[in-house]
């Protein structure tokens, strides 16, 4: 049987852990009640796990329960963040601030505000991927509303000043969102510390199950309005409706308090992963980091590499590894990512990027042999490429 290749793309998703589907087993079967029927033990049964639930996520970001509201992933919150904080307060202002290299659950919700006639500021980046603190100062004006910064990148990893920009939001009493899906159970996150009123999360980055996450919506100290995208039963606070999918959301706060509790043996692990793998790389002439050294995710890598076709540099790495490319397939159409192009990365280099997203299940035995393989395919690709010059 032919090996599978080594999974190294932990930033679009990740295996569920065991010890995550253990606790989630048995609210597919025995206790499947629905929550919100709570007339007998299985409703119970189905609410306490919640409440049980609600209560760890509630701790991993230092809110209170109340203010976590369910959803599908974080594609739904930052759609409920961003739409529903400028349909509850357009008569306040009409402009958002947010930053280009956002994911498109972010840039598209913002960008249909605008054909509603909302205003959008699209800030830049760096070259290291961290926006400059003087152009949000700049951005600032009377009639802003929102500001949404992501913690954490899902392409370079780059890990932006939430505390600092918290703190710029909150004196001048404008909302601030942040799209923490890639943060939360990688680095530590602090709805009060960091002055956050509003925060998505997901779970299948962390070895959850897909088709969960939430909201953090601030109740006090400001108490956020938001105007709910589904309506229905009420659920959530009048915020989303939809019966609870119990065995995920028991699968979520699993998944982010076993990541709570590891994260700082297992960011020691990942980051000499990490550096192990771009040590061997950078022996290579030619390949260049994308995105802050060090303000970054633990097990990111993101790198461009001169001289070779980016189709072909993926299908060489294919048959061994999988890794994302710097290539975006929105509407059938490919794109050079927008993450990359905004760090001043030429389209060609773009498409000739590796994106490394080491997790959990990663030795090192499959970092040495990812990092042989990859630097046998670039000079291959190189020398053939010379020869057909020569
Ligand atoms: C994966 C991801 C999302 C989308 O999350 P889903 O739960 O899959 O909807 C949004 N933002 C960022 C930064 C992500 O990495």
């Amino acid at each position: 049987m032919q090996q599978r290749p080594i999974y190294l793309d932990c930033h679009a998703t990740t295996p569920i852990d065991e010890r995550v589907l253990e606790a989630m087993l048995p609210y597919f079967t025995e206790r499947f009640g629905n929550a919100a029927s709570v007339g007998h033990l299985y409703g119970w049964e189905a609410e306490a796990a919640v409440k049980k639930s609600r209560e760890m996520l509630a701790i991993a970001i230092h809110a209170s329960p109340e203010e976590i509201i369910f959803t599908s992933g974080a594609t739904e919150a930052n759609n409920l963040a961003i739409k529903g904080v400028a349909e509850a307060n357009f008569q306040r202002g009409r402009h958002i601030i947010t930053v280009v290299t956002e994911h498109n659950a972010v840039l598209d919700p913002c960008r249909y505000l605008q054909s509603l006639g909302f205003d959008v500021t699209f800030l830049p980046v760096q070259t290291d991927g961290l926006i400059n603190l003087a152009d949000l100062e700049r951005a600032f004006r009377p009639d802003t509303i929102l500001v949404s910064i992501m913690a954490a990148n899902n392409e370079i990893g780059v890990l932006q000043p939430l505390s600092t920009i918290g703190a710029m939001c909150r004196e001048r009493q404008i909302l601030f969102h942040t799209d923490a899906a890639q943060a939360i159970g990688k680095i530590p996150l602090d709805v009060e510390m960091m002055k956050v009123d509003l925060m998505s999360l997901t779970t299948h980055k962390v070895y959850g199950p897909k088709g969960i996450g939430a909201l953090f919506v601030r109740r006090r100290n400001p108490r956020v309005h938001l105007a709910p995208q589904l309506h229905g039963g009420g659920h959530e606070r009048g915020l989303r409706s939809g019966t609870l999918y119990t065995p995920q959301i028991v699968g979520f706060a699993k998944a982010v308090e076993l990541a709570i509790a590891e994260m700082s043996s297992e960011t020691q692990r990942l980051i000499y992963l990490r550096d192990r793998l771009w040590q061997k790389l950078s022996q290579l002439e030619d390949i260049d980091l994308n995105g802050h050294p060090t303000q970054r995710l633990p097990g990111n890598l993101n790198v461009s590499v001169s001289g070779v076709d980016g189709q072909a540099l993926h299908l060489g790495l294919q048959p061994v590894m999988a890794v994302s490319s710097g290539a975006a397939c929105t509407s059938a159409q490919i794109t050079p990512s927008h993450v990359l192009r905004a760090l001043g990365r030429s389209e060609e280099l773009a498409y000739a990027s590796i994106r490394f997203g080491i997790g959990r299940f990663n030795s090192e035995m499959e970092i040495d042999q990812a990092a042989a393989w990859a630097i046998t395919t670039i000079q291959s690709l190189r020398q053939m490429t010379k020869s057909h010059i020569h």
